[in-house]
């Protein structure tokens, strides 16, 4: 788990109702540690990306990714995976083809709580908080989900996107989904 910043709790609550066990990545020794697979939450892209920088964590944690390291990103994550941000100029990681719009869903629909279907599965709750979405995707990114014809989750590889956070909710579907990526429980 990704705890620099945002809702990195909320997920470990998830994974331990799961049966999953997790840690908490703060500084660049704790990448010394075994793990199989990697979560960002929510919060601020900013504040996250600029610590991931200042701890010298970036780029060891882009290189895990390039080599493969199953990684799942929430709404602030989905941005600091996403290779482009049409509305900032900045990238971090930056591993997934994809072009993210920021805070797409304007102030006055900033957040809001929708149901729809992730991939075969029939729908699942979905809450979306300053929401990205995505615009673009390259030709080896799955579509995972679509809420009024924007994309909100999607994978490549071994990365998993959602613009929404499944763990504001008490459905294990996404969180199930990663885990498989990750090689099972
Ligand atoms: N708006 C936030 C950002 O730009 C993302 C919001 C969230 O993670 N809930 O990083």
């Amino acid at each position: 788990m990704l705890a620099l910043q945002g809702a990195f709790i909320e997920h470990e609550e998830m994974l331990s109702k799961l049966g999953v066990e997790s840690f908490e990545i703060r500084q660049k020794n704790d990448l010394l540690r075994s793990f199989d697979g990697l979560i960002i939450p929510g919060g601020e892209s900013t504040v996250q990306g600029k610590l991931l920088k200042e701890l010298g964590l970036l780029e060891p944690i882009r290189q895990l990714i390039l080599e493969g390291l199953p990684t799942f990103g929430t709404c602030a994550g989905l941005l600091l995976l996403s290779k482009r941000i049409e509305n900032d100029a900045r990238s971090y990681l930056a591993t997934m083809d994809i072009t993210a719009v920021r805070n797409a869903y304007g102030r006055q629909l900033g957040s809001f709580y929708t149901e729809a279907s992730l991939g075969t599965i029939d729908k699942i709750p979905m809450t979306f908080i300053r929401a990205p979405y995505i615009k673009e995707v390259s030709d080896s990114v799955e579509i995972l989900a679509t809420v009024d014809g924007k994309i909100i989750a999607a994978r490549q590889g071994n990365q998993l996107v959602t613009a929404f956070h499944p763990e504001l909710n008490d459905d294990f579907t996404v969180h199930r989904y990663f885990i498989d990526i990750c090689g099972g429980e």
